[in-house]
């Protein structure tokens, strides 16, 4: 189901993306999706589950973060994120189930009210009353990962303070999170881009992390939102040079 590459498979919906990597020692999965993505996981792997070893976020945004609590407490998968959003991991949402966007969705939902589609599935998913947090989580950094895989660590803050990006040189893949995405339902663009500001922390700071991706080795660039986009990350960080901020 939805081998995008060798050992590579995509899962989530249309609204959101996250991703399975066959290792030599077991798998691992970059980012955990909303809670409700718990179904098509189950149903994917059966009993060969428990051999998800680490779990990596690019970051820990409320769309991104679904199932970790639920397979660290579960299977005992090791959830891996950058020390800047470690914070945000721990206590996702407020007690009363409150979340907040950068900056108020309200100017995006009146230029383009289909802004709230993505929001409104969240809600449906269990985003905002089921996602557990991650008391415990290991801090990644730049460099080689010892997780199935052999993922490299590339840090780029900018949309959270501690977005990480995700190499597979041996897969051909380069998992960007959303410091680059090819779908912003939120403006309704489509194509590599940063994601709007209504999300990003720094869109200036977004940009720039860019250019530590634009050298990788690469056949495709898998984002968090969006399809995946065919071609080397310098091209994608190309065309998001060229989209700019909005
Ligand atoms: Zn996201």
């Amino acid at each position: 189901m939805n081998e995008i590459a060798t050992g590579v498979r995509r899962l989530g919906d249309d609204a959101v993306n996250f991703f399975l990597i066959e290792g030599e020692a077991g798998l691992t999965l970059v980012d955990a999706g909303l809670p409700a993505h718990y179904r098509q996981l189950a149903a994917l792997l059966g009993p060969r589950i428990r051999d998800i070893r680490a779990v990596l976020l690019t970051h820990a945004h409320i769309d991104h973060i679904g199932l970790a609590g639920r397979l660290h407490r579960e299977i005992g998968a090791d959830v891996h994120v950058h020390a800047g959003d470690a914070a945000m991991l721990a206590r996702p949402v407020t007690a009363n189930g409150r979340w907040k966007a950068e900056r108020s969705l309200l100017p995006y939902a009146l230029r383009r009210p289909a802004a709230l589609r993505t929001p409104l599935h969240l809600a449906t998913h269990g985003a905002f009353w089921s996602t557990t947090p991650v008391p415990a989580s290991v801090a990644v950094v730049d460099g080689v990962l010892a997780v199935p895989g052999r993922p490299h660590v590339v840090v780029v803050p900018g949309h959270t303070a501690g977005s990480a990006a995700f190499h597979f040189p041996e897969h051909g893949v380069l998992c960007t999170g959303d410091a680059l995405v090819t779908d912003d339902s939120i403006i309704g663009r489509r194509g590599p881009r940063i994601v709007c500001r209504a999300f990003t922390a720094d869109s200036a700071a977004a940009l720039r992390s860019l250019d530590a991706l634009a050298g990788l080795d690469a056949r495709l660039v898998l984002p968090g939102h969006g399809a995946p986009f065919a071609g080397s990350p310098a091209a994608a960080v190309a065309a998001a040079h060229a989209a700019g901020t909005a």
